[in-house]
């Protein structure tokens, strides 16, 4: 018969791998303490109508992105493909902003978008992320830029180039848009038609292009900064300077924009040069105005999310200390089996990492695997020492034998250090 494979743009993350993703879970967990962050949890699936308004249905993400299907029960479903639309909409269903003036959220979760699957862009993939509602002012802008670059720089990420720019308030952005039209005017023939597109409905999202003449065309486009409110100007101004004062570098990147009405002033991605075309690792920004549109009160919010499988990808394949085991118990014949599992399950409570042979090799066999497992001590029981109580335990370095009362071993191990 033939074995059945796993889908396309999927990925098992298998023993050795599995280790170097806790060891950025747990670094990611730590840091997201240490700021008063705390995780939230949300459904793998959601009903299709919380992207289509959360996300829009113009992104790339709703209009061709999305596993979406029709359940028994006639629901429109889809598994999620981001996270900031259902932390907003449980932040609002369970009145998390009633309860709190400000809350702090993270996530670590799977998404699913279906794209074409290449290094760095799968179809199940991971991030981690932040949502803080609740306030406006520029230093939580600050404190969670200041988190995703503490993350990058304590996992050892080099090469990354945080770009910040902001759009301003969605009055300013009504000018801008009109700016932006009539500059590209004269050139509307020259633009791809996926921009000539966006011209009519979106065309903030033209800056987005990856099109090398339309870069060129875009060159002497107006800025955004030229349509900023007095109020945008400061806060803008204020989130600088408290990068500043942090002694974060970033670069101010007229063009970093997003399209839909929601998202206000700040944005920022974060890049690595670690990484070929897929080279963004975080994209974050405010989005003042939705928890409004998916039916909560007015509340600001800002957030990131960040990208775990290329975060791995330009770390490299660095070396994560992995726990091997520190005892390997080598039991020989029927008769020692319940004593050898028993003190394998007390060696274990008392959190020391113990191997059993459940294969019932030979004592060569098992001494051989206890040599490779990386376990300081062997314990050997065979048959003679059932008998006279006393245990061999065997120094895996030195070479070492010495017997132990098998009632005293647990004590006897726990003392030394392994
Ligand atoms: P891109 O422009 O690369 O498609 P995006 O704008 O779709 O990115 P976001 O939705 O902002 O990305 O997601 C944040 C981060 O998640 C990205 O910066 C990237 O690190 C990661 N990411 C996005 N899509 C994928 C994917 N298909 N596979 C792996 N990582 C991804
Ligand atoms: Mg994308």
């Amino acid at each position: 018969m033939t074995s059945i494979r796993s889908i396309k743009g999927t990925q098992d993350i298998l023993p050795g791998q599995s280790q170097r993703w806790q060891a950025l879970e747990t670094t990611i967990r730590n840091i997201m303490d240490t700021y008063g962050y705390s995780e939230i949890r949300t459904p793998a699936f959601e009903r299709t109508e919380l992207f289509s308004r959360g996300v829009g249905t113009e992104t790339d993400i709703v209009s061709k992105e999305m596993y979406s299907w029709t359940d028994q029960g006639g629901e429109n479903l889809t598994l999620k493909p981001e996270l900031t639309a259902p932390v907003v909409r449980s932040f609002i269903q369970h009145n998390l902003g009633g309860q709190s003036p400000m809350n702090k959220l993270y996530y670590i979760d799977a998404l699913f978008r279906r794209e074409r699957p290449q290094k760095g862009r799968y179809r199940q993939f991971h991030q981690f992320g932040i949502e803080a509602f609740g306030s406006e002012h520029p230093e939580i802008d600050a404190e969670v830029i200041a988190l995703a670059m503490t993350v990058f720089n304590n996992i050892g990420l080099e090469g990354l180039t945080l770009k910040l720019n902001s759009i301003g308030s969605p009055e300013c952005r009504s000018d801008y848009r009109n700016a932006l039209r009539d500059f590209l005017k004269p050139h509307f023939s020259d633009l791809s038609e996926t921009s000539q597109k966006r011209f009519e409905n979106n065309p903030l999202r033209i800056l987005d292009t990856k099109v090398p003449h339309e870069i060129e065309i875009l060159k002497d486009a107006p800025q955004i900064s030229d349509s900023w409110t007095a109020e945008d100007k400061t806060h803008f101004e204020e989130v600088c300077s408290f990068l500043d004062e942090m002694g974060i570098q970033y670069s101010i990147e007229p063009n970093l924009v997003r399209g839909l009405d929601y998202y206000t002033r700040t944005t920022f991605e974060i890049t690595s040069t670690a990484l070929g075309a897929q080279n963004a690792i975080c994209g974050g920004g405010r989005y003042d105005g939705l928890v409004e549109m998916l039916g909560g009160k007015p509340t600001p919010g800002i957030g990131f999310a960040a990208g775990m499988e290329r975060i791995l990808l330009a770390l490299g394949n660095v070396e994560t200390n992995s726990k091997t085991t520190q005892v390997y118990i080598v039991g020989l014949g029927d008769a020692v089996r319940p004593t050898v599992v028993k003190l394998a399950e007390d060696l274990r409570h008392n959190n020391i990492r113990t191997q059993l042979d459940v294969l019932r090799r030979s004592m060569k066999a098992q001494m051989r695997d206890a040599n490779k497992s990386s376990a300081t001590i062997a314990v050997i029981i065979g048959d003679k020492e059932l008998k006279s109580g006393l245990a061999e335990i065997k120094d895996l370095k030195t070479g070492d034998q010495e017997p132990v009362k098998i009632k005293g071993l647990v004590d006897h191990i726990n003392s030394l250090t392994l």
